[in-house]
């Protein structure tokens, strides 16, 4: 481990899947703002082990490699991001950022046990504002992550840097038609929901195939009367809908919503569109992303930058400082499953890549700045 006088580690401990108090193992005696390294530590039922941990052990083993810097580093391992508990993500790094309010401590786990009673019980009262990051305390959050994708693999690239985490809108559908028995009724006579929403689907992946970062998916469908030998009278499906820019996000989503309609129309189906979640995109930090850009490029050769389409504990830091992510290729793409694999090698890029970038950090007006940067600025809630 390396010298304590600059380095403030701090990890959760993940016995419980929910928000742990952390113990300090080193700690800087100093009021300039740490830059925050980690992700998190918990993950789903049947998972691999590379999805979230990897973030939190490689900035462990970069701060190894450093030694002492010239500003204070906390690391951090946050627990319950993927709300395997309470159904509620970002737990940790939520709590981290002030945003655990009385609506999310009032959420209820199977057992009934809710998520201020569980906090409570692991002491976590006393360490809050010990733990307690804002725009004022920190000078910014940057995460190492498998990409849970296919991307870096079909480039054949070790890692890559993040543009932003795509803003997701999530929609239900319902489109209704007329349930005829599929023996008798001629086929211009029809109005089958499911032959409409068929449509739908296939507009969807149309305009999420022409445009770059669009993606676009229809995962359930509940059909009724779901009989064979019965005309589909009404069909209700999901809409998963996320790019990384809002604008184009929300014009995108109005094009296709008139497509619908128009659909809709030529088949004389009834529509209903309801949209049920819809979250902005998080931008990361351009100053931050350009040092782990230029970090990158000597092992690499590239300073290719993706979008997220994936949640990270950074949508919940960006809320309070500038954040920037470091993807690292994963096999097959494949995460939230016990064959998720990085392998070595691309894991020891990843860590040469945070390495010179916490060294350029140090050596950048960053470093000596002993308030937050002042260019953030916070969103508003
Ligand atoms: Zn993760």
């Amino acid at each position: 481990m390396a010298d304590g006088r600059c380095l403030a580690f701090r990890l959760g401990v993940p016995e419980s899947t929910i928000y742990h108090l952390p113990s300090t193992i080193h700690h800087l005696p100093s009021a300039a703002p740490p830059l925050l390294l980690g992700s998190h530590l918990d993950t789903v039922i049947d998972a691999g082990k590379y999805d979230g941990a990897l973030g939190v052990l490689i900035a462990i083993a970069a701060l190894e490699i450093t030694g002492p810097l010239d500003f204070p580093v906390h690391v951090l391992g946050f627990s319950d991001e993927e709300g395997v508990r309470f159904h509620a993500t970002y737990l940790g790094s939520r709590a981290c950022v002030g945003r655990l309010d009385d609506g999310m401590l009032a959420i209820r786990d199977a057992n009934g046990v809710s998520l201020g009673e569980a906090l409570e019980r692991d002491g976590w009262q006393d360490g809050a504002t010990e733990l307690f990051y804002d725009e004022c305390s920190s000078r910014g959050y940057v995460e190492v992550h498998i990409e849970q994708g296919r991307v870096l693999e079909e480039a054949g690239e070790a890692v890559c840097g993040v543009s932003a985490i795509c803003g997701q809108s999530r929609l239900v559908i319902t489109l209704t038609g007329q349930v005829d028995h599929a023996g008798t009724t001629p086929m211009d006579l029809r109005r089958d929901a499911l032959a409409g929403a068929a449509e739908y689907v296939l507009a969807a992946e149309r305009l999420a195939r022409s445009e770059a970062d669009l993606v676009a998916t229809v995962g359930k469908l509940d059909v009724k009367p779901g009989a064979s030998n019965a005309i589909p009278g009404e069909v209700r499906f999901t809409l998963d809908f996320r790019h990384p820019d809002d604008e184009c996000r929300e014009s995108l989503l109005d094009q296709l919503k008139a497509e619908f309609a128009s659909i809709a129309k030529e088949r004389q189906l009834e529509l209903a569109v309801d949209l049920v979640q819809s979250n902005a995109a998080v931008p990361c930090d351009p100053a931050l992303t350009e040092s782990l850009l230029d970090a990158a490029e000597a092992p690499t050769g590239h300073r290719r930058l993706l979008a997220s389409g994936a949640g990270h504990d950074a949508v919940m830091m960006a809320t309070a400082m500038p954040v920037a992510m470091l993807f690292v290729r994963c096999r097959a793409g494949l995460s939230h499953h016990p064959d998720e694999h990085a392998s070595p090698e691309d894991i020891r890029v990843a860590l040469e890549v945070l390495v010179d970038f916490l060294h350029q950090y140090s050596s950048s007006a960053f470093a000596s700045a002993t308030s937050a940067p002042s260019r953030f600025v916070p969103p508003s809630p």
